[in-house]
């Protein structure tokens, strides 16, 4: 980032712009924090207005990428948090934990595997116990595992996959439901991969296409309730998902190239639109996907 003014204007073409990242592996999931380049998930710019003033907030993934850049945003505009995530990436949660302690909200980490059933329904409810009530879900947390053939893909990863970005919405929405008043907000989080997938990532484009299914679908369901659905669907973005086994290492340094803005997204550029989306300003919004895909169609 050029700019220290995040709402200056300015070429959004060239924002971010790098001559490719370099190749980079970790171990899933993957540190945020040992990342080259660092993401950009609004740290030292997002600035808020009292969008989400009084608002109680559970993130899945908030460690670190899009969660945490959704973390952040919502903080700043006045919400308090609680955010899940593996315990491997405790350095991440702190880091997030201090820097949105900064803006004066409560906020509680929730370390743990969302592929565990029970743990979904026990997150909830100690979400709900420390913030004192629960009006926003974002779902960020998602698994993606780079593999060549079907014929690689075996049932242990299949069952990690579909029950991680899935299975997990599934349980915690069901958990969440007696505790969410009317007015509050679902976000899910699916992919440009539900609508373009790629061959090397055919079990987590499956899974990205149940979740736009499951938010269309449960939108309509839980409107008589006053709860309104939405999913973010990002194109490429500069994350730790990528670094972790996400893509092949020879696809890091094109990552993002291939599209309209021949460049990766940073997950600050996501941060607007989940604010929007868990805000009044979206009340006649439900059962959408958005696209924040640097021009590449949903
Ligand atoms: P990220 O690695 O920063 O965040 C993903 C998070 O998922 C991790 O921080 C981790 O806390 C969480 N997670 C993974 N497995 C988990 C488990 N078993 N239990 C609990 N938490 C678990 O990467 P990101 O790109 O910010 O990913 C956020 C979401 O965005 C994911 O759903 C991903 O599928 C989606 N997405 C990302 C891109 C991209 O290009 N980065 C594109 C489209 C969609
Ligand atoms: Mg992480």
């Amino acid at each position: 980032m050029k700019s220290d003014d995040f709402y200056a204007m300015r070429n959004p073409v060239d924002e971010y712009r790098t001559e490719g990242f370099p190749k980079q592996k970790q171990p899933y999931p993957g540190l945020q924090k040992d990342m080259k380049p660092v993401p950009d998930c609004g740290e030292k710019t997002y600035k808020g207005n009292n969008r989400l003033k009084g608002r109680k907030a559970l993130i899945t993934g908030g460690d670190s990428g899009i969660g945490r850049a959704a973390a952040i945003a919502y903080a700043r505009e006045g919400a308090d948090i609680a955010i899940n995530y593996l315990d491997f990436e405790e350095d991440d949660a702190k880091e997030a934990k201090e820097l949105l302690e900064k803006e004066g909200c409560k906020v509680h980490l929730i370390p743990g595997d969302l592929a565990d059933e029970e743990f979904n329904k026990k997150m909830v409810t100690e979400a709900n116990e420390k913030l004192g009530g629960l009006d926003i879900l974002a779902l960020v947390a998602g698994h993606q595992v780079a593999t060549k053939s079907i014929e690689d893909i075996d049932t242990e990863q299949l069952h990690r996959v579909f029950a991680i970005n899935v299975y997990s919405l599934f349980w915690t929405v069901k958990a969440a439901l007696p505790i969410l008043p009317a007015g509050s907000a679902i976000i899910t989080t699916s992919s440009i991969q539900a609508y373009d997938p790629s061959r090397h990532l055919l079990d987590y484009a499956s899974t990205k296409g149940a979740i736009k299914a499951f938010t269309q679908a449960l939108g309509e369901q839980l409107i008589k309730k006053g709860i309104r659905v939405n999913s973010v669907a990002p194109g490429p973005i500069w994350t730790a998902l990528q670094v972790s086994g996400g893509q092949f290492q020879e696809s890091l340094p094109k990552f993002g190239q291939d599209t309209p803005f021949k460049r990766a997204g940073q997950p600050v550029e996501l941060s607007g639109l989940y604010v929007f989306l868990a805000s009044q300003e979206s009340s006649y919004i439900t059962s959408e996907v958005f696209g924040v895909t640097g021009g590449s169609h949903l």
